[in-house]
């Protein structure tokens, strides 16, 4: 699964001016995304969970290049996307793509969901318009819906079914990456699962690499291979999707996990529910050291002083930036 590399995320910052200045006249700056790293391989969905406001979409953004990061690289097959010639980003566009959050408003209104899907195939010049519509036909049934209905708009399809024609699009230039940014978060149960049974057969068909972004811990783990806790800007625990929900070891993680509905209901949830203290601070003030430290039951001195980098533990490519992680994870393989 994880061969190369096709995605290499290097120390990523996006700071943008908050508007709100401070005595001496500067402007502060809201830090979305704060130095984040990660990789991603061929046919590798990792998943990227974290409260609202916790940076994801800026960094989702800056994924495919519609945001540049303050400072950082994102490289896809070794090569900058901020640095692109102008047809070098075309090119990108038909291996990078995105997939929105809300079907009701990122498909517009006034086209028919044909012409939404194949718009990206006439903006890049592919093929003639008779090859265009063939290939929204083929589009349509990949995705699961009647091709007889490519004429129709928006509004006569369900939620499920205009995220599934979000796909589609998103789908059409044949690209290898796919972030999809909380696709699911606003359908129902019964038709997240649906959308991401859909998403798993498409990557195992069509070789694809999803980000997966989601702040529902659930949905994450059902369709990750890997898994990076965000908070406020930053990656504080990543790994296999077993071991940072069977063994997770950053306070956050597990007080996330906590409050999270059992997923093996023959599990008996002994495992009390960790209630965090308060909101996540203000992106434009994060705290000093260790970001969830004002919210940590264990937090101590040095937390306040030192930031803790990402340390792997017992698992390989399980790391946790936390002060106590290493601790608790020698204690736990004795
Ligand atoms: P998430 O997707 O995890 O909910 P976002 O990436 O949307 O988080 O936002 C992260 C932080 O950056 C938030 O505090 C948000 O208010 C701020 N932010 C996002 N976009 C902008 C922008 N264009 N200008 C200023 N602040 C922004
Ligand atoms: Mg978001």
């Amino acid at each position: 699964m994880c061969s190369q590399p096709i995605l290499e995320v290097t120390d990523v910052t996006r700071h943008y001016a908050s508007g709100r200045r401070w005595p001496l006249g500067s402007a502060s700056r809201v830090h979305a995304v704060d130095g984040v790293s990660f990789t991603l391989g061929e046919r590798e969905t990792l998943g990227l969970v974290g409260e609202s406001g916790c940076g994801k979409s800026t960094l989702g953004r800056m994924l495919v290049a519609l945001d540049r990061p303050t400072s950082g690289t994102i490289r896809y097959r070794g090569e900058d996307i901020h640095r692109l010639s102008p047809a070098g980003l075309k090119a990108l566009r038909r291996k990078i793509q995105i997939v929105l959050q809300d079907p009701y408003t990122s498909l517009d209104p006034r086209m028919t969901v044909g012409d939404i899907v194949a718009e990206p195939l006439a903006v890049h010049g592919e093929g003639t318009p008779a090859e265009r519509r063939r290939r929204t036909r083929e589009l349509f049934e990949l995705i699961g819906l009647n091709p007889d209905h490519v004429n129709r708009y928006p509004h006569e399809f369900s939620g499920g079914q205009r995220q599934r024609i979000g796909i589609a699009r998103a789908l059409a230039l044949g690209p290898e990456i796919v972030i999809c940014d909380e696709p699911v978060s606003a359908l129902d149960v019964s038709v997240q699962a649906q959308v991401l049974n859909l998403l798993a057969d498409l990557q195992e068909q069509l070789n694809l690499s999803y980000v997966f972004i989601a702040h529902d811990l659930t949905v994450v783990r059902q369709i990750s291979h890997r898994v990076a806790v965000m908070y406020l800007g930053k990656v504080i625990e990543v790994g296999p999707e077993g071991a940072v929900y069977g063994q997770p070891r950053h306070p956050y993680t597990q007080a996330l996990l906590s409050s999270a509905p059992p997923t093996d209901p023959d599990m008996a949830r002994e495992q009390e529910v960790i209630m965090l203290n308060g909101d996540p601070p203000s992106p434009a003030e994060p705290p000093s050291g260790c970001r969830f430290r004002t919210r940590c039951w264990k937090a101590e001195e040095v937390c306040a002083v030192h930031e803790p980098a990402l340390v792997e533990g017992v698992t390989s490519g399980h790391q946790t930036a936390c002060h106590f992680a290493p601790a608790v994870s020698v204690q736990e393989s004795d």
